[in-house]
């Protein structure tokens, strides 16, 4: 009879306990701190009894683990703030403390005089993949579904439990730095390429496998604590670290541009480390990682691309009390660019979906883009041909909206246009069974008056889609003012059925994240009008940590819609809604030089056939007279554009349009890869100060223009030394009912 919560033991009549790691009531396995006490009690178990011979860990999930959880860390990050007030020193010393005991246990564990083997069966990530690593033995599965990696840079930490020291005394020192700091996934097969496990075999084959290693008389010793132990490649002081090491900084810099506190402490626990004795090498990377811990990037990353990213995955808007839908069958209708790959992302998930046009043809061709989709997906290794084959087979075309009759949701992507719109919803609900739900994918339109053309509003609710909707994670759930709970609580069952990531956000023009991304763009046709070199303006956002220049961006979202939308805006709203300059601006690109971006290969940058490169088009430095570069303050246009799109996610805020902060920072990073390393548009603001924002956002306001102008929230927040998390609790409804 096992003692454990969260482990079985059983040993075989050879000696060897399986230990198998599978948490009650968990979809996946995760380090707690009930976790590491059992796995502490089950090494002095297994190391005193004399009759084991040799321990296999491994999963009873399908997947090996995620690793630690996250919330640990959070709550790891509230006392630490708690002890600080205090005394700061005592809280990092006992930072410092709670640091090392993942590490401790893990070296323990390699130390017990008895070999350990790993046997991975599935995901195996961060401390998961760490404390294999301190196993004597590492068997992987060829599944697809293996994924080894130690992901922790992307939500601003690293691998802290001896990762930094064993994968380089392992892999090769390059290899091991990719691996750590772009947090990438491996194979199985990579991960044996890199040297990072011993064996990969069949599925089934798995614990036989390490069992074996374990009967071929596996020495319970790691290579480092052998005597003359050899450094991968010869360690730093060769010929070819010295390729290496010098470039190594340089090279970071050039793809985090010095955002990410994380990815540096890496390179500086390899390097250190590796010049050190093993369990040295354990130290200097406990104190980077209590270091790292301390950081505004690491808090703010962890909290908004892991935890809220979590929360409003499972549902944190959710309405209470309505119970969940599985939908079995889902309509799309318009099968055009976006409605397409809704179908095809739908259909990925197991639901069928009909897929209406104008006429069968036209749908037809909609399910010919999820064709070319999964023959992708087969030569990736993503999909089995009987798996694409099952996924097509969900996706009916039709040109008939009596197929509707049996779908609990519509997607509607159609034109974007009233009347199209609204014919659209006539035709739907002619047809679509009571309780059923209308979703418009609209970009621009409200979903309050796009609503009104319905005969039941309350069932009537946006879900907006980013392109390429295969990739993008995220979607933003429109609430009309007539829009139902039960409408909401429908399209956030989908969104999750689709995995993707939801926010819920009131009906507005542009709703977030295009008024978000439209400031972005805006602040760039402000900096070429000034003069400011192009190249600069896309470096520069590039150095403030956005993922795309903001004049790719538009390239990307093409030229001809952002004069379209500006046109919109002085139609609905007068001459005043926009600056006129910008219209001069793209108006040219567009009727006069016939730039409408990517689409047709001519854009902000040039789109010369593949593989060449695209690159800045060199007449754009014509329109304006150019700056000379050292005219220009980088810093100032950095801050320019995070500050402008802060700006407009606190207005989104004290429009009442966001109601949880959670959401315009999670919306901010994965709508439109706004600065990871700050936590998204608000934690922004909140990791400054509201009062230093104030200041800052004042001094651009003076020489930039009236929409740097802080709003009267963020004055009120600075007055009175306030957060947007402080504020906005999101947590306030589950504190008060604790
Ligand atoms: P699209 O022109 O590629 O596709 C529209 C499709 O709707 C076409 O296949 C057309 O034949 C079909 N259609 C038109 N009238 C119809 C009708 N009466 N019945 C059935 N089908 C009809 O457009 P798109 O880019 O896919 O945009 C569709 C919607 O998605 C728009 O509301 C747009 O604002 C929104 N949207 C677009 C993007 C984007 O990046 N393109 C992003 C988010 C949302």
């Amino acid at each position: 009879m096992s003692t454990y919560t969260n482990f079985t033991l059983e040993t075989d009549a050879d000696g060897i306990a399986l230990v198998t790691w599978d948490m009650p009531g968990k979809s996946m396995n995760v380090f707690t701190a009930e976790v590491m006490e059992e796995l502490n009690a089950i090494i002095d178990a297994t190391t005193a009894d004399a009759s084991v011979k040799g321990v296999v860990f491994t999963s009873g999930k399908s997947s090996f683990s995620g690793g630690a959880d996250l919330s640990m860390i959070k709550s790891m990050f509230s006392s630490y703030q708690e002890e600080k007030a205090k005394s700061p020193e005592k809280a990092v010393q006992t930072l410092f403390g709670l640091v090392g005991r993942m590490s401790g246990l893990f070296r323990k564990l390699e130390t017990s005089g008895k070999p350990w083997v790993s046997a991975i069966n599935g995901t195996c990530m961060g401390g998961a993949f760490e404390l294999s690593l301190a196993c004597h033995g590492r068997v992987a599965s060829n599944a697809k579904s293996v994924k080894i990696a130690l992901p922790e840079v992307k939500v601003g930490i690293f691998p802290g439990a001896g990762g930094t020291q064993r994968v380089p005394r392992l892999a090769n020192a390059q290899d091991a730095l990719q691996m750590m700091t772009t947090g990438q996934s491996l194979s199985g097969s990579r991960a044996k390429a890199m040297n990072l496990v011993h064996q990969v075999v069949e599925p089934d084959q798995l614990i036989p496998a390490a069992k074996q290693m374990i009967k071929d008389g596996l020495k319970p010793v790691a290579p480092w604590d052998e005597k003359g132990f050899k450094l991968p490649g010869g360690g730093i002081w060769t010929p070819a670290s010295a390729q290496l090491w010098p470039a190594a900084p340089a090279i970071l810099r050039r793809e985090t541009s010095g955002n990410y506190p994380a990815a540096l402490a890496i390179l500086k626990c390899v390097y250190e480390g590796l010049q050190v004795p093993f369990d040295t090498g354990l130290k200097i990377e406990q104190r980077y990682f209590t270091e790292v811990l301390q950081t505004r990037e690491a808090f703010s990353m962890i909290r908004s691309l892991f935890i809220s990213m979590q929360e409003l995955g499972k549902g944190a808007r959710r309405p209470a009390g309505i119970p969940k839908t599985e939908l079995k069958h889902v309509g799309v209708v318009g099968a055009g660019f976006m409605g397409a790959s809704i179908a095809y992302v739908t259909a990925a998930a197991g639901i069928s979906v009909t897929l209406i046009d104008r006429d069968m043809e036209a749908a037809a061709k909609g399910k010919a883009v999820s064709e070319g989709l999964v023959k992708d997906a087969i030569g990736k290794g993503r999909l089995t041909q009987d798996e694409a084959a099952a996924l097509l087979s969900r996706i009916t075309p039709s040109g008939d909206y009596a197929d509707l009759a049996n779908v609990g949701l519509v997607i509607e992507a159609v034109f974007e246009d009233r009347e199209v719109k609204k014919a659209v919803i006539d035709a739907v609900e002619a047809v679509l069974p009571e309780g059923a739900i209308f979703a418009s994918n609209t970009s621009t339109l409200p979903i309050t008056g796009l609503a009104r053309n319905s005969k039941r509003p309350a069932d009537f609710i946006g879900i907006h889609f980013f392109s390429p909707v295969e990739k993008m994670m995220l979607t933003e759930v429109i609430l009309g003012t007539e829009t139902g709970d039960r409408a909401l609580a429908v399209a956030l069952d989908y969104v999750a059925a689709i995995k993707k990531t939801p926010i819920v956000v009131n009906d507005t023009r542009g709703f977030f994240v295009n008024r978000c991304v439209l400031r972005y763009m805006s602040e760039s046709y402000d900096m070429l009008i000034e003069g400011v070199p192009p190249a600069m303006i896309e470096n520069a956002a590039k150095m403030a940590g956005m993922p795309v220049g903001p004049l790719a961006l538009n390239d990307e979202v093409a030229i001809d819609l952002s004069l379209k939308i500006l046109k919109a805006a002085v139609a609905d709203l007068g001459e005043k809604a926009i600056d006129p300059r910008h219209m001069e601006l793209i108006s040219r690109m567009v009727e006069k030089e016939g730039r409408f971006g990517r689409k047709n290969s001519k854009g902000f940058y040039d789109y010369p056939p593949k593989p060449a490169k695209k690159s800045l088009w060199p007449d754009l430095k014509s329109f304006y007279p150019q700056k000379k570069a050292e005219e220009v303050d980088v810093n100032v246009l950095k801050q320019r554009f995070l500050v402008t799109i802060a700006l407009e996610a606190a207005r989104t805020v004290e429009e009442g349009i966001v109601t949880d902060p959670r959401e315009a920072d999670v919306g901010s990073i994965l709508g439109f890869g706004f600065a990871p390393y700050t936590g998204g548009a608000l934690s922004y603001i909140d990791g400054m100060g509201a009062k230093a924002f104030v200041d800052l956002a004042e001094r651009l306001a003076e020489t930039y223009g009236d929409h740097f102008k802080p709003t009267p929230l963020l004055r009120d927040l600075a007055a009175k030394g306030e957060t947007f998390y402080g504020r906005f609790d999101p947590y306030a409804g589950t504190k008060a009912a604790a």
